[in-house]
């Protein structure tokens, strides 16, 4: 099983089930969905909306703090619940807010972050 989520050029590419079309995460064999075992990666495309967000003061490894403290969001995209931060932190982020997803960097590992994206 890939290391999801996937890049190629600047597409996300995050585990689906090619029988029913559901995201899957992590991933695995078996869509608990609809029983399908065809699980690989798809585009993902949006769209995502904020769930919620929480500020990091402590507790993370002092390589990951370069910027701490720092938010973590979660986000909904279409059906997948992901974890993420800002790659440009709207003011005031809200419930229900659109945000998008682009390729950036967090630490020496590529990551998708969220960005504001206007309704
Ligand atoms: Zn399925």
């Amino acid at each position: 099983m890939p290391a999801y989520p996937l890049r190629s050029g600047d597409d996300i590419l995050l585990p689906s089930c090619a029988a029913c079309g559901r995201w899957r995460w992590p991933g695995g064999e078996i869509c608990r969905d609809c029983g399908g075992v065809t699980i690989g990666p798809a585009r993902w495309t949006g769209p995502a909306t904020v769930l919620a967000e929480v500020r990091v003061h402590r507790g993370v490894p002092a390589a990951n703090l370069e910027h701490g403290p720092y938010e973590v969001v979660a986000i909904d995209l279409g059906g997948l619940r992901f974890l993420t931060r800002w790659g440009e932190r709207p003011d005031p982020v809200r419930r229900g807010q659109r945000c998008t997803l682009r390729w950036g960097r967090v630490g020496d590992t590529d990551w998708p972050l969220a960005y504001p994206q206007d309704a």
